[in-house]
């Protein structure tokens, strides 16, 4: 398989701690790849080293085999590593539409060319991506009136607007109430595998990680821990005492009769 996004001996020291420690992975083309730990563990601070926000203290990241280590993040997006759900990517008073056409006329470079702006450009395209994310519904309603849910879906459709390579989604289901999660990373998982993106994630909530995950890293103290297959990281025992404090929550699905299994 083609490695698309890879760190090599990735490592953030603020002052006398060490939030990621000599982290080395990479993201395959294709895969769902997700990165968990507990609160502290360095995986936000290992996020922003790969999207250019924080430059490393040491280590290199490179996209298809070409580095990137220490651009500013813009340039990092520009070459394919996109974001999703951060609320403030849009822009409240436009419409659904509009923010998704926006996203086209500036992936496309056409930023000089809208003056006033243009109703119908790329409009077709931006109706295809809502329809894909399931807001056809909403696609002339102003975002600021938006559910929060929607909203996601909304910067789900702003992100494959730029055609990235790969997405990063740093915890993209805060916030939502538990059946809204499960919908939203289902979502994402369809369309993200029928675009052929790839994808590095971390989410808190151990069910969606088991039920969407193609394969898991586990990072404990800014270390990795354990890396490989779903069931292989549910069954090291070494990750469940480190990370889970005895299994309670790699447990928790056979307390609940989650279908996840
Ligand atoms: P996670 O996302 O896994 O919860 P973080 O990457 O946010 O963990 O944090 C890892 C460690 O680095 C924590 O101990 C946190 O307090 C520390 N940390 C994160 N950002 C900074 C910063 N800008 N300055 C100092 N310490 C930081
Ligand atoms: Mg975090």
């Amino acid at each position: 398989m083609k490695r698309i996004l890879e760190a090599r001996g990735l490592t953030k020291a603020f002052g006398g701690l060490v939030a990621v420690d000599d982290v080395s992975f990479c993201v395959q083309s294709g895969e769902l790849l997700a990165l968990i730990g507990p609160n502290g563990a360095g995986k936000s601070t290992c996020f922003n080293m790969l999207m250019g926000q924080l430059k490393p203290t040491k280590g290199h990241v490179l996209l298809n085999g070409v580095e990137i280590t220490g651009l500013a993040p813009r340039r990092i997006w520009e070459k394919g590593v996109g974001r999703t759900f951060q609320i403030t990517a849009t822009y409240p008073s436009m419409t659904v539409a509009e923010n998704v056409q926006m996203a086209l006329i500036s992936h496309h470079k056409k930023v000089y060319s809208m003056r006033p702006f243009a109703r119908e450009l790329y409009r077709e395209e931006a109706i295809d991506l809502l329809s894909m994310v399931e807001l056809f519904d909403q696609i002339d309603r102003h975002c600021a009136v938006l559910a929060y849910g929607d909203l996601k879906r909304l910067e789900l459709a702003i992100a494959l607007a730029h055609d990235p390579i790969i997405l990063l989604m740093d915890e993209p289901t805060a916030g939502m109430a538990p059946s809204e999660r499960i919908k939203l990373m289902q979502l994402t998982t369809e369309v993200i595998e029928s675009r052929g993106v790839s994808v590095l994630f971390t989410e808190h909530d151990m069910d969606i990680v088991f039920a969407h995950a193609h394969r898991i890293m586990v990072l404990n103290r800014g270390k990795l821990i354990a890396e490989g297959s779903v069931d292989a990281v549910r069954r090291d025992p070494h990750v469940q005492d480190v990370y889970l404090g005895g299994g309670t929550v790699f447990g928790r699905e056979h307390a609940s009769g989650s279908p996840y299994q």
